[in-house]
């Protein structure tokens, strides 16, 4: 094989693959222009019959499209953030630069009853596709066999949008979808995921992968703690452990707890402290809980029937603002949810203290060179 100076598969499997860093973003595979890369298990493997597993041919010749792609290998903060915000994070703002916060709820009752919290993801990438705003929205369907588990899915329709509602705490990598959307030509396309999902596409538009993010022209976040392994926590804990059938499931949802609500109007918690051991080992390495780089981040926060929405760019703004003119969305003043801000407060801290300052996305945490370096500093000294 040749060899390449710049990082390639070789890099991206040693550094973040097999240091469980990785989410399973699939911006990777989105990326990859000789298709060499798949999925198996949420991990990206490399297929080529003429490359070992952990280094590729391609990449030894020049081409580094995958780690560019990737969020936690060296991620593009200061250009991701300088388009989407104009500037770095404040550290002083674990939860991410925003203009501001407000509380929103759908107004049609058919969403507001099929939507997680306020239907309000939903309600807005409706409005987008009725009035032809938008021509496809990226997003995570059930999967039509498997109950509970998720496909990143392109919808085109208000209807089909519908049946995508709500959340499922299994981890569903929608930015793969992109590759649909450019396949239907697709041009005016909105990507719902949750923080490393919505930091992913970011990360390929900042790196020049413009092929696939090019439609992209609105990024809705889901704040995120953890998801849980499907094996693991659905079937393993949920359906043999509860004995709870999955089709008997009408939504499942995380407020303190882990709440399954089933189809006779019963409902099962789960406590968290049961549920976290479940979590997927590469949360733990997350550092972001309210999804910093959308143009609207979206959380239930505990509250029942709202959503918390942070404003974040002027394109989240102007879609937003318009949607609540047509009346598709109401919305009030975050503050009236005092205790919703709390709790967003400290689990975005708590969310940032999750990695090591040597970790490769360690500026997602310490965001201006100082902090990082004196982060260095203190880690280095209490290890010695
Ligand atoms: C895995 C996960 C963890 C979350 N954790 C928290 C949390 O800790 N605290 C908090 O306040 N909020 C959390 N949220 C966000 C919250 O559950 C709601 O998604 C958010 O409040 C928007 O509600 P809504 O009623 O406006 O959205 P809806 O109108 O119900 O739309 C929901 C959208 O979410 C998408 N979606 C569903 N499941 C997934 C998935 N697995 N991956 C990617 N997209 C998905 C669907 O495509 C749909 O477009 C989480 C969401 C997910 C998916
Ligand atoms: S180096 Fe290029 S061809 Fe090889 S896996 Fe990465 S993107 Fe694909
Ligand atoms: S781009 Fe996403 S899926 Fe690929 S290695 Fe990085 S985190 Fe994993
Ligand atoms: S906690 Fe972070 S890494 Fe895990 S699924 Fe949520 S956003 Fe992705």
């Amino acid at each position: 094989m040749a060899t390449s100076d710049r990082k390639h598969w070789k890099h991206l499997y040693e550094e973040i693959v097999a240091t469980e860093i990785c989410c399973g973003c699939s911006a990777c595979l989105v990326a990859c222009p000789h298709k060499v890369l798949e999925f198996q298990d949420f991990d990206p493997v490399q297929i080529d019959p003429r490359s070992p597993f952990d280094n590729c041919i391609h990449g030894e010749e020049g081409c580094s499209l995958c780690a560019m792609a990737c969020l936690r290998l060296h991620p593009s903060l200061d250009l991701i953030e300088g388009v989407v915000h104009g500037k770095r994070r404040d550290p002083e703002q674990p939860e991410g630069t925003h203009i501001y916060k407000t509380l929103a709820r759908a107004t049609d009752p058919r969403v507001l009853e099929r939507g997680q919290d306020g239907g309000v993801v939903t309600a807005l990438l409706a409005w987008g596709l009725d009035g032809g705003e938008l021509d496809g929205a990226v997003v995570a369907a059930p999967s039509d066999g498997v109950p509970w588990l998720d496909e990143p899915k392109l919808v085109q329709t208000s209807e089909d949008l519908l049946k995508t509602a709500g959340s499922r705490y299994t981890y569903c990598a929608t930015p793969l979808a992109l590759k649909k959307a450019v396949a239907a030509k697709c041009k005016n396309v909105a990507l719902v995921g949750v923080s490393c999902e919505s930091t992913a596409v970011r990360q390929l538009a900042a790196e020049g992968i413009k092929r696939w993010t090019r439609p992209v022209k609105l990024v809705i976040g889901l704040m995120c703690c953890e998801t849980f392994d499907y094996e693991a926590f659905m079937i393993g804990k949920v359906q043999q452990e509860k004995q709870i059938p999955l089709t008997d499931i009408t939504k499942v949802n995380v407020k303190g707890k882990v709440i399954v609500s089933l189809k006779d109007g019963s409902e099962v918690d789960i406590p968290l402290k049961d549920a976290r051991p479940y979590a997927n080992e590469w949360c733990h390495h997350c550092p972001d809980f309210a999804a910093e780089h959308a143009d609207l981040s979206c959380g239930g926060l505990g509250m029942e029937g709202w959503t918390m929405v942070l404003v974040r760019s002027e394109v989240g703004r102007d879609y937003l603002e318009r949607a609540v003119a047509a009346g598709v969305v109401e919305t009030r003043d975050a503050g009236e949810e005092p205790g919703a801000l709390e709790v967003m407060d400290r689990l975005a801290r708590k969310q940032r203290a999750r990695i090591d300052p040597f970790d490769p996305h360690a500026s997602a945490t310490w965001p201006t060179e100082q902090l990082l370096q004196a982060a260095r500093a203190e880690a280095s000294e209490s290890g010695s």
